[in-house]
């Protein structure tokens, strides 16, 4: 395999940025690094199979009936670490209240503990996997899973961004070298660290956010 490249230009310059944070948790520019090229992946799918397609992409903010039928829902450790720092120390108000109500309710089960009133309550550091989970023609219906109704509706990404963006993001996981991080993007290394969404202990994350609300009202 060969080392993923730039193939594409894949520029990072504009993605999101939270330079206080950044200084403080250097794997938080990894991982937003990595969470902008499978962005710019899946507009270059898009932009692909609309050449083959007539029908136009149904996602739609507002549209979360994906994130209440998918039972499955990878996440990988750099992914998690950033949700948790995102609901820990970045949201705000009556979503934030909301989410941690709902994090302490999850019992594992659908919907999505982030899917707050059919939007996600993480958007700027949702994980790759609800970045890349496009579906193509009608929207998906209440309890459909597209990828098992309709796999032909579903974009397939494309492999050189998320390769790209395992690359960038190796280093958190303790792999830094050029080509120990081609190796274990050939050999999946990063894959056997996923785990499903609906499984972890969100009661965790929603402790941790009230320690910190806690904190800092003392
Ligand atoms: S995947 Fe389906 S439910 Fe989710 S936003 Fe797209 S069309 Fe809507
Ligand atoms: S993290 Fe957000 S986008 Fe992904 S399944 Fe949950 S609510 Fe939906």
């Amino acid at each position: 395999m060969k080392k993923p490249h730039n193939k594409y230009e894949i520029s990072t310059d504009s993605r999101l940025r939270f330079p206080e944070d950044e200084a403080r948790y250097p794997w938080l520019s990894l991982l937003l690094d990595g969470l902008a090229v499978f962005d710019k992946g899946t507009a270059l799918a898009i932009q692909r199979a609309r050449r083959k397609r007539s029908r136009p992409v149904a996602c739609r903010e507002g549209c979360g009936n994906c994130c209440r039928a998918n039972t499955d829902i990878p996440v990988f450790p750099l992914e998690l670490a950033g949700i948790y720092l995102y609901a820990i120390e970045r949201l705000n108000g009556p979503l934030r209240e909301t989410l941690k109500a709902q994090l302490t309710r999850h019992d594992g089960k659908l919907p999505c503990p982030f899917l707050i009133d059919n939007g996600c309550a993480i958007y700027p550091l949702r994980p790759g996997v609800c970045r890349l989970f496009v579906v193509f023609g009608r929207p998906c219906s209440a309890g459909e899973d597209a990828y098992h109704t309709r796999r032909e509706d579903v974009l397939t990404p494309l492999e050189e961004f998320s390769n790209q963006a395992y690359f960038i993001m190796l280093p958190f996981y303790g792999i830094t070298k050029d080509e120990d991080r081609i190796k274990a993007i050939k050999n999946k290394v990063i894959h056997a660290r996923v785990r499903n969404l609906l499984s972890c202990d969100w009661k965790n994350l929603a402790q941790k956010m009230e320690d910190h609300d806690r904190g800092a009202a003392s």
